[in-house]
């Protein structure tokens, strides 16, 4: 399942009318489709993200989601869309950066600080991935881009873990090489 955000919704709309709309669209049972609460922004014009199967949100994403009388922009959120621009790690929001790196001044490109990415010519260079000694010779957030995930067994704990499980030894049954033959 994606979240794919729906904007420009009619006021008079429904979750019922999201969901039958992008399940004809999308090519996918209206059950399928996830409708999360439709927001109005000032200008009246409602906005909604909607969770759909990945191969309904292929589809919903080419052009605009007629629902009701008006037609929607249709936008894919990408999970590695959410990026905080405080430490410039993914999966948070620079709200709830708990990280003692601030790169919030640092160029997106090279991950130096004092410009913007936009105005940068250098070769990218990924902060994250040169602090977890990997490649980095990309953009941050770029597809090369595989910072370290949040690990469970992070822990410098020493060897031999209790909650290991063991390995097999001696099951007897797979010695069948020394089976008395001759
Ligand atoms: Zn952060
Ligand atoms: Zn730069
Ligand atoms: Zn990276």
């Amino acid at each position: 399942m994606v979240d794919v955000r729906l904007s420009g919704l009619d006021d008079s709309v429904t979750r019922e009318e999201v969901a039958a709309a992008a399940a004809t669209k999308g090519g996918c049972a209206a059950e399928a489709v996830r409708v999360g609460e439709i927001r109005q922004s000032n200008t009246g014009m409602g906005t909604v993200v909607i969770k759909v199967p990945i191969t309904a949100a292929k589809l919903l994403v080419r052009g605009r989601l007629l629902v009701g009388w008006v037609s929607a922009r249709v936008d894919l959120l990408e999970r590695r869309a959410l990026r905080c621009y405080r430490c410039l790690e993914p999966g948070h929001c620079r709200a709830q950066c708990k990280s003692g790196v601030d790169r919030s001044d640092h160029c997106h490109r090279c991950g130096k600080p004092g410009h913007l990415a936009r105005d940068c010519s250098a070769a990218p260079h990924c902060p994250i991935c040169a602090d977890a000694g990997k490649p980095a010779g990309h953009k941050v957030g770029s597809k090369n881009c595989s910072p370290p995930k949040k690990k469970k067994k992070g822990k410098p704990a020493a060897a031999g873990t209790p909650a290991a499980v063991p390995p097999p030894q001696g099951r007897g049954s797979g010695e069948d090489m020394d089976v008395t033959g001759a």
